[in-house]
């Protein structure tokens, strides 16, 4: 049998030993004591991941990310309220696009791939709106994984609490992997998958929610949302398990949960603040090694680059003038017409899986590598991504060379085993 590729995609990710030996158990019951503990220990450590408030509420639901934004949508914004997205790519599009859905006028303020609204173009662009009436909520990516840019959230949540919006973060290919302090920066939801920095199988949707975003969905009049994405409806089945108590409105996932579990365990036992940490480190090992393979970073600054995957745009080759051919089959006369979906697909015959761009108008000229979860503590598996990534470009005719490729492996000595 082949051996099994790397998946070094921003999610789904590697999953630890210990994160493998709970989820691989036949199925508990959703009324077995194994599986109350597990998801009640899973509610009380979330807060604590999250730096969460007592008084907020972690929800745990079978699903993935997008149902988590659509229950944040869904449950804090009625149609005909007045929203602020700050947008940095493909997921804070998909935001917008589930606000404007469910009837919010939007007010959308973006940036060039790469990059993320200046806090100050925020602020004016809410002031110069702010005759149409109260805004209700603003709501981010803190890791857009379509750029690989983090945006700071902490004066974002300011902003919000200045201006009496509740403040919502998808943090899919944050929580786990990047500084957030839900509390301590008085935010209303900060959600997530499991396949993510969290490093699980895919298949839960994650918040935690602020007491305050609670009591805006419990008070607000007109229809409730869809049963299934009502916090309303989920609250009695999490506080049940949270007092160690069974309950029941939809089929849990059962084995998810008690990788959940154990996942959020191994974080606790390491500290989330380690934890964090390590993937940072990881996250600027691996920037010194794309750069010395001569790949440049889609976000357009350092503090930008987030610590959970890399965005990487392909060396662009001048193409020499008599190369008709060449020129020919290019988009641009900067471009030798190498397209990042071939460079991916050779990337893969070395063993190692990486995922194409997301953003349309510039998937031919960029990659992502997740670096994520369990693996962010095996300097073992990093080699092996940097070796089949600069395999990959030189079979493209992309290489830097040996003695680059060198620096590029040299570069992950700092990463620290498990
Ligand atoms: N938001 C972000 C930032 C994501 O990266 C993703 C998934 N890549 C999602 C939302 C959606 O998550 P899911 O695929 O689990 O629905």
């Amino acid at each position: 049998m082949a051996e099994r590729s790397l998946l070094m995609v921003p999610g789904p990710v590697e999953i630890s030993p210990r994160v493998l030996g709970a989820f691989s158990t036949p199925p508990p019951g959703h009324t077995a004591p194994a599986l109350i503990e597990a998801f009640g220990e899973s509610l009380e450590r979330m807060r604590r991941v999250w730096a969460a408030d007592p008084t907020s509420q972690p929800f745990v639901v079978g699903g993935g990310g997008t149902l988590a934004m659509d229950m944040a949508v869904y449950n804090l914004v009625s149609p005909g309220d007045r929203v602020l997205v700050v947008k940095s790519g493909f997921f804070s599009d998909r935001l917008a696009a589930m606000l404007r859905r469910q009837g919010a006028s939007t007010i959308e303020v973006g940036a060039e791939p790469g990059e993320t609204p200046a806090v100050e173009s925020v602020r004016e662009a809410l002031a110069s709106a702010r005759a149409g009436g109260p805004f209700t909520a603003l709501f981010a990516a803190h890791v857009d994984t379509s750029t690989g840019v983090r945006i700071d959230p902490e004066p974002l949540a300011r902003l919000a609490r200045e201006e009496g919006m509740l403040a919502v973060f998808d943090g899919v290919s944050g929580a786990g992997g990047e500084v957030f302090n839900m509390a301590e920066w008085d935010v209303d939801v900060y959600l997530t998958a499991s396949q993510k920095a969290l490093g699980l199988p895919p298949g839960l949707a994650l918040m935690v929610v602020s007491a305050r975003a609670l009591a805006v969905r419990a008070s607000r009049s007109g229809p409730p949302p869809p049963m299934y994405l009502d916090w309303e409806t989920w609250r009695p089945v999490q506080r049940a398990y949270e007092e160690r108590r069974a309950s029941y409105f939809s089929t849990p996932p059962t084995n998810l949960v008690l990788a959940l579990a154990a996942g959020l365990a191994e974080i606790e036992s390491e500290g989330v603040a380690a934890r964090i940490t390590r993937h940072a480190r990881a996250g600027s090992a691996l920037r010194s090694a794309w750069s010395a393979l001569g790949l440049r970073l889609l976000p357009a600054r350092e503090d930008l680059a987030a610590n959970t995957l890399s965005a990487l745009c392909l060396p662009a080759v001048p193409i020499q003038p008599t190369d008709s051919r060449a020129r020919a089959e290019s988009r641009d006369r900067h471009w030798v017409g190498v397209e990042a979906p071939a460079v991916v697909a050779r990337i893969a015959e070395h063993g190692v899986t990486v995922a194409t761009g997301l953003l349309a108008k510039l998937s031919s000229r960029y990659f992502r590598v997740g670096h994520m979860g369990w693996v962010v503590g095996r300097p073992d598996l990093l080699r092996r991504t940097v070796a089949a990534v600069a395999a990959g470009l030189s079979d493209c005719g992309l290489g830097a060379g040996a003695e680059a490729e060198r620096r590029a492996l040299a570069a992950l000595d700092v990463v620290q085993e498990w």
